[in-house]
């Protein structure tokens, strides 16, 4: 780290050679490849704290946190001891365990929805299996979403979906089917009268939503728009699914229905769920969740569901996000976030901040973004130089403007002083 040191990246360089041989893009997740911001990607060495080292023995400060995982931090010492303990006991056996009844109850105790819970390996299979789900429960087959949000790369749900999708321009994809599409209908976040007219039109099995929305870039509800979607929702005799597979355990103990006291029917957990391991899950009301097999006759499974590992992660993670924690969090959020936003003023930069506890973008727009189109409508050419500049001066962000900014625990004060300093240099430079 440190202001204006240009990184080399000659072992970078050559390793996504090697990998663009090898691998579609040289990468295994798009938004890793740093394509929007006109970059090649850095082979990440090993983490430290909130710190990441790369192949070159660059040391930078990260906001990415694998994207949200880890809100203790890399290789945080409690989490690593659990996960070594459960590895040296087996690190499978596709049979119950002690630990899983353990994250069960810790996901049901602090998440008001969840009555019963079901875990996934990743995200993706969690919405998935939420959605059909709904669709059972309800006899219904389409599912309503956000433009901008993003479930994981579940077929029916990439239209105009956020992240890497976003990132990489590409509005839905090939090999999705028609029937798939059309079974998804798409409304733009905080649009009241969209949501309205969607549900009488289509009377969908559910409304889909992150809660507070984090795959644009982070975009909050206005006011009473969640209360809305629950009253609306129950009115049309539809689910309301809660994706807080980023807000889980971030925005507050419970997420962002917690914080915001609207209970969903179904919520999609993951991310800091696995500490840093592949875990997922789904939870909500007790009928709805004996549906599921072999409690019910919906159908879902996993070889490595419920994997000790993960299970050790996940709770030794949980354990740690404690009243003093979330306080942390908040102000730690908040510094960053009003931070950016007055150095973008005070170098002239056409910029507005979004924040809340444990989630923080700088949007490259004048006017405050409430939906997709205002995220699209940003200075992408802006953000992309801001990002380059301040990898060069240390400071791993997120390489899109569709991605928000993972505060942790483990991120000091002099994290975000240093953070702050090299964005007023490369503000500066870009106004
Ligand atoms: C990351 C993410 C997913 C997908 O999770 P994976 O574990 O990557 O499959 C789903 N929903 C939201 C809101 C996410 O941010």
């Amino acid at each position: 780290m440190g202001s204006g040191a240009r990184l080399t990246a000659s072992r970078s360089a050559e390793l996504y050679q090697r990998a663009l041989e090898l691998m579609p893009g040289g990468v295994n997740s798009p938004v890793r490849a740093m394509r929007a911001i006109g970059r090649d990607p850095i082979f990440v060495a090993r983490g430290d704290g909130a710190e990441l080292v790369d192949v070159d023995g660059n040391r930078y400060v990260d906001w990415v946190m694998s994207w949200g995982p880890l809100i203790a931090g890399h290789a945080q010492p409690d989490v690593v001891t659990t996960v070594t303990a459960a590895a040296r006991a087996g690190t499978s056996f596709g049979a119950p365990t002690r630990a899983e009844v353990d994250l069960a109850a810790e996901v049901v105790q602090r998440v008001p929805g969840a009555e019963m819970v079901r875990m996934t390996s990743s995200g993706t299979e969690a919405s998935m299996s939420a959605i059909r789900l709904a669709r059972a429960a309800t006899g219904r087959d389409r599912v309503l979403k956000f433009a901008g949000a993003y479930h994981g790369h579940v077929d029916g749900l990439l239209a105009d979906g956020g992240s890497g999708l976003a990132t990489q321009g590409i509005p839905a994809s090939p090999g999705v089917t028609a029937a798939q599409a059309a079974d998804t209908i798409v409304v733009a976040w905080n649009d009241r009268a969209g949501v309205e007219r969607a549900l009488g039109e289509h009377e969908p099995a559910a409304v889909l939503c992150e809660p507070y929305p984090a795959n644009m870039g982070l975009v909050l509800p206005d006011e009473g728009f969640l209360r809305f979607l629950r009253e609306a929702t129950t009115a049309a005799g539809a689910l309301l699914v809660f994706d807080e597979v980023i807000t889980g355990f971030r925005v507050a103990a419970g997420g962002a229905q917690d914080r915001e006291r609207v209970m969903p029917d179904l919520t999609i957990l993951g991310k800091v769920i696995g500490g840093g391991l592949p875990a997922a899950a789904y939870a909500g009301r007790r009928d709805l969740m004996e549906r599921v097999a072999p409690a019910g006759d919906v159908y879902q499974a996993g070889t490595l569901s419920g994997n000790p590992l993960a299970t050790a992660a996940g709770l030794a993670t949980l354990r740690l996000l404690d009243a003093a924690a979330y306080e942390r969090l908040e102000v730690l959020s908040r510094s960053l976030g009003q931070g950016l936003a007055e150095a973008a003023r005070g170098a002239g930069v056409e910029a507005s901040g979004a924040w809340t506890t444990g989630l923080v973008t700088l949007f490259f727009s004048r006017a405050p973004v409430r939906s997709y189109a205002d995220a699209r409508a940003c200075d992408l050419d802006a953000h992309a130089a801001f990002c380059r500049g301040m990898l060069d001066r240390g400071v791993y962000m997120p390489p899109s403007q569709f991605e928000a900014w993972f505060p942790s625990l483990v991120h000091s004060d002099a994290h975000v002083d240093l953070t702050l300093e090299a964005a007023r240099d490369v503000l500066g430079e870009l106004a």
